[in-house]
């Protein structure tokens, strides 16, 4: 074993003439002549536009002073109406999530998009519904997937109404704007929990060592100290107030919640483990909702029906919709499941609140309990 370095004489074209380097490693940036260099490092709004006499466009504060002044809304703060979308808008985000760039803003505009729908149109913020015994299913999907709050952490959030039965699930609408959810979205909430993406406060710093020992975390129960990107989830009785989001902090996404949530990070980013990832989120939106979340296969169901007085609500519901759905013939299917085999197991403990079913990893991990 040896470890060398390679020498190498290097010859560089320039605007002047040439440039001799010798004893370099071989992987410098002018290892291969250039024809022209353009100096990108920035740009500067131009903002002749609005020089008119009618039309004044002021500019933010301190470092982001290249950036005209707007609102959450992503409307201008001296044109009442005038709204910026793409890297202008960046001032909302500068040095925190990805505005500024196109696979940020892409998701900032849809959000424009949208708020603007509801303002001129009163066309409200598209939602999707479900029953609220999916809900560990829905979030554990969209959080795997959804790419608005991936690239524009802690700025767009989902929003979940809880409505008893039903959940609505909003997707990437601006945090900034929680306060005013019916005003921006056409919809009337209440108890709702935001699902938010955010780095820990002490991910990166001036000098922070990236590879320190205790970057990073996979134990569960120290979920809140994360620092990788990870889902926090936020559960509000009411909805923030104006005030409350005035009176954040500067490192909060959101004021303090009635009950707060950290999904473990991952390294790959991929949330759907069923012990360290789905089992505590589940215990948390069963603690918010006060409903039973489990998850069953439909066998299983099945079984607990003939063995069991109580039926999780997950079963419940599946037996509900089956009625009301399902041709006589796929019941009678299940009848000759029972005869053929259930009925020769032995009948487990009766027990109303638990049930002790083995884990199965293709269940989502979500009929851990
Ligand atoms: C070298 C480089 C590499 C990049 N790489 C990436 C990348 O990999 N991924 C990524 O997501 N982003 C990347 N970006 C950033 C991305 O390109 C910009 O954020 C994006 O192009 C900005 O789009 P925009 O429409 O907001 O602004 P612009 O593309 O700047 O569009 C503004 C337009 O307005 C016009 N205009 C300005 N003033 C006036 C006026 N007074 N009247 C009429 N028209 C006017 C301009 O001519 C221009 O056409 C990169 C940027 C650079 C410079």
């Amino acid at each position: 074993m040896f470890s060398a370095v390679v020498h190498y004489v290097v010859s560089v074209r320039n605007g002047t003439g040439m440039y001799e380097s010798s004893k370099s490693h071989d992987n410098f940036a002018l290892r291969e002549p250039y024809d022209r260099i353009v100096r990108c490092l920035g740009f500067r709004f131009n903002d002749t536009l609005f020089s008119g006499e009618s039309m004044q466009v002021s500019r933010s504060k301190g470092r982001k002073n290249k950036y005209p002044r707007i609102q959450y809304n992503y409307e201008s703060v001296d044109e009442p109406g005038m709204f910026y979308a793409g890297t202008v808008t960046h001032s909302l985000d500068f040095r925190k999530a990805a505005g500024g760039f196109i696979h940020g803003f892409r998701y900032t505009v849809r959000a424009l998009h949208h708020l603007l729908e509801k303002r001129n149109h009163n066309v409200p913020w598209p939602f999707r519904s479900g029953h609220v015994t999916d809900l560990v299913p829905f979030i554990i999907k969209r959080i795997n997937e959804a790419s608005g709050p991936y690239q524009m952490f802690g700025r767009l959030c989902d929003v979940i109404a809880l409505r008893g039965d039903t959940f609505d699930y909003f997707e990437e609408f601006p945090s900034n704007l929680i306060y005013a959810f019916e005003q921006y979205t056409g919809s009337a909430v209440s108890e709702i929990i935001v699902v938010s993406l955010e780095y820990g406060a002490n991910f990166s710093a001036p000098e922070a060592d990236p590879f320190r020992v205790g970057r990073a975390t996979g134990e569960p129960a120290d979920a809140a100290r994360s620092n990788f990107l990870h889902p926090v989830f936020y559960y509000y009785k009411q909805l923030p107030s104006k005030s409350a989001m005035k009176a954040r902090a500067p490192w909060e996404t959101l004021p303090r919640p009635d009950r707060l949530h950290h999904t473990v990070e991952d390294f790959l980013t991929h949330w759907d483990m069923p012990y360290s990832h789905v089992l505590p989120l589940r215990r948390f939106l069963e603690h918010c909702t006060g409903r039973d979340l489990r998850q069953f296969f439909a066998e299983d169901c099945l079984r607990m029906a003939f063995t069991h007085s109580v039926l999780p609500e997950s079963c419940r519901r599946q037996f509900e919709l089956s009625e009301t759905t399902e041709e006589e013939g796929v019941r009678v299917d299940q009848m000759k499941y029972l005869s053929d085999g259930v009925k020769s197991e032995s009948c487990p403990k009766k027990d109303s609140a638990h049930f002790s079913l083995p884990l199965s990893s293709a269940s989502l991990g979500v009929a851990v309990h």
